[in-house]
């Protein structure tokens, strides 16, 4: 299996039609697609989130690009995109990373510490330059 997310930037060719499509439902998502990519989103405290992004520059609201926490990532709308490349070797292992999504994703936003280990965290805490 390859479900692994880089960084690595990426040449984006712009669709205008699935542009306007992701402007009408900007929160698309796309779990199990090799251009979907986990990256930091540090704050000045040095804590960072864990999000991710379209490495082929799909996402966007209006001109702004989108991002979206990784517990909020799903298999929605990634088949109607014509950049979509799986991380599955085969059907088989499609339906199985797809079926173990939820266990997969965390459920709610950690944030870290910038030694990598949990701060005491929940949903409901405010998430800034400051936290
Ligand atoms: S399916 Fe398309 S929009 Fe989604 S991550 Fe892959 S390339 Fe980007």
């Amino acid at each position: 299996m390859r479900h692994t997310h880089a960084d690595l930037p990426v040449a984006v060719d712009f669709d205008e039609d699935f542009e306007k499509s992701l402007r009408a439902k900007p929160r698309i998502r796309c779990a199990e697609c090799q251009h979907c990519r986990q990256f930091q989103e540090k704050a000045l405290s040095g804590r960072y989130i864990l999000k991710c992004r379209c490495a082929k520059g799909r996402w966007f609201n209006g001109k702004n690009e989108a991002t979206c926490e990784l517990h909020k990532v799903s298999a929605r709308r990634r088949d109607e995109c014509p950049d979509y490349k799986s991380t599955s070797d085969d059907e088989q292992d499609k339906k199985s990373f797809l079926g173990d999504l939820e266990n997969f994703l965390p459920i709610e936003r950690h944030i870290f510490n910038p030694d990598g280990s949990y701060l005491d965290k929940t949903e409901t805490m405010v998430w800034g330059d400051d936290t």
